[in-house]
């Protein structure tokens, strides 16, 4: 079969591994080695050149590691991926490898906190002027992009009110104008979305998340053309924010679950959307997958389901958010998400704790806003357990 014909959810299983399995092993060693000996001098030299394969030190290149790159490489579409320690070496390296004092940085305001800060704290006093856009603002964007910028950075969904961006037209724009367009596809997961296919020249994860899907293991990728990838490997073998061979493993076994565990969390997340915009004490839902989301056609477009990350405003706001949570017996509360158990949360404890509540209101994230990232758990039991939660806020509400 060719590779374009395997369905995805086969190639979250099998792809990527077999060229490193070992004594008929049926699964990836996990090689913790830090250095590879050679007795062959002239052998050693080039592999150490890079023109024969094989490894040479543990912070540049590993066996456990690579399977992992190349299980989302294929999984992603892309030529090329190289791993990370988390999710956020993987945005700072690779905007590191390409900008230079000068330099100009197109992006949205709904960015995760961490990239935000990046953009607000860290790029400024390097000389790189940083525009962020109204999220899902697409004419803004095309105007700030035309004027010329060498990076646009995207992110869709968002974190936590879930917003969408026309990756496929803004990818267009960012090329006409010259720009890299890179897309952190951590939400969308490459089972629901696949940046590249869409125009996109990097994408982006915190493996941490879907990826793994277990929450024992920190990580992040990036994936895209060849060139392109060198590069940001080179940056990364010097700064050396390398994946650990333990927690690629981790990775490579929750990704054969991945195609699984998201269908599962799409569908949790659809049901539990639905159910909480019949609740009173609801003030609105937000998940790209309802018809009352803004831009539910885009996501229709390129999204192949709406993904497991939802979220909500409570009447009563943190008062009611400080009684709700407390009381669901089958959700971890949690800073996390992209496990396999449902994680809750306020934004303003977790994806967005370091804007100051009037930064909050100004990216229009209401201080009572829970975000949910949903498990694999039977629905009717996660339903079950917020009706019961709603109900003792709902009676403590009325004395
Ligand atoms: C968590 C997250 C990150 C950062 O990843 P870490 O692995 O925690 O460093 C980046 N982007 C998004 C969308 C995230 O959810």
């Amino acid at each position: 079969m060719t590779n374009e014909k395997i369905k995805v959810g086969t190639k979250a299983v099998w792809a990527g591994e077999k060229e490193y399995l070992v004594h008929g092993a049926t699964q990836v060693p996990v090689v913790l080695s830090v250095a590879y000996g050679y007795d062959d001098m002239d052998e050693w030299y080039d592999v150490a050149i890079g023109k024969k394969k094989g490894h040479i030190y543990g912070r540049n290149t590993n066996p456990t590691v690579q399977a992992f790159e190349d299980k989302v490489k294929i999984l992603e579409g892309g030529e090329a991926a190289t791993s990370f320690s988390t999710g956020m070496a993987a945005i700072s390296n690779t905007l590191s490898t390409f900008l230079v004092p000068g330099d100009r940085i197109v992006s949205i305001k709904d960015t995760y906190g961490g990239t935000n800060k990046i953009f607000t704290e860290f790029l400024p006093r390097q000389q790189i002027k940083v525009t962020l856009c109204e999220t899902g603002n697409h004419e803004q964007i095309e105007a700030e992009v035309a004027k010329g910028c060498t990076i646009l950075y995207l992110e869709t969904p968002t974190n936590p009110t879930v917003k969408i961006t026309d990756i496929e037209r803004m990818a267009k724009v960012g090329r006409d104008a010259g720009a890299l367009v890179i897309v952190d596809n951590t939400f969308g997961t490459p089972i629901n979305q696949n940046p590249l296919a869409l125009g996109a020249d990097l994408v982006i994860h915190s493996a941490t998340k879907f990826l793994g899907g277990h929450a024992d293991a920190l990580g992040g990728v990036v994936c895209g053309s060849k060139e392109l990838v060198e590069k940001i490997y080179h940056f990364r073998e010097i700064n050396g924010a390398t994946m650990d061979p333990m927690a690629a493993y981790l990775m490579l076994r929750g990704m054969k679950t991945l195609h699984l565990r998201v269908r599962q969390q799409s569908e949790n997340a659809m049901a539990l959307a639905k159910y909480l915009q019949t609740k009173e004490i609801v003030e609105g839902v937000y998940y790209p997958g309802l018809e009352t989301h803004p831009n539910h056609d885009i996501a229709k477009k390129q999204m192949k389901q709406f993904g497991g990350m939802l979220s909500f405003a409570v009447k009563g706001g943190v008062d009611t958010v400080r009684d709700l949570l407390p009381k669901l017996q089958f959700a971890n509360r949690a800073a996390n998400l992209g496990a396999v158990e449902t994680t809750v949360g306020p934004a303003r404890t977790t994806s967005h704790v370091e804007c100051t509540p009037e930064e909050r209101a100004a990216m229009g994230i209401p201080e009572g806003l829970i975000r949910i990232s949903c498990g694999i758990e039977e629905i009717e039991d996660i339903i079950a357990d917020f009706e019961q939660a709603f109900n003792h806020v709902e009676s403590a509400l009325k004395v």
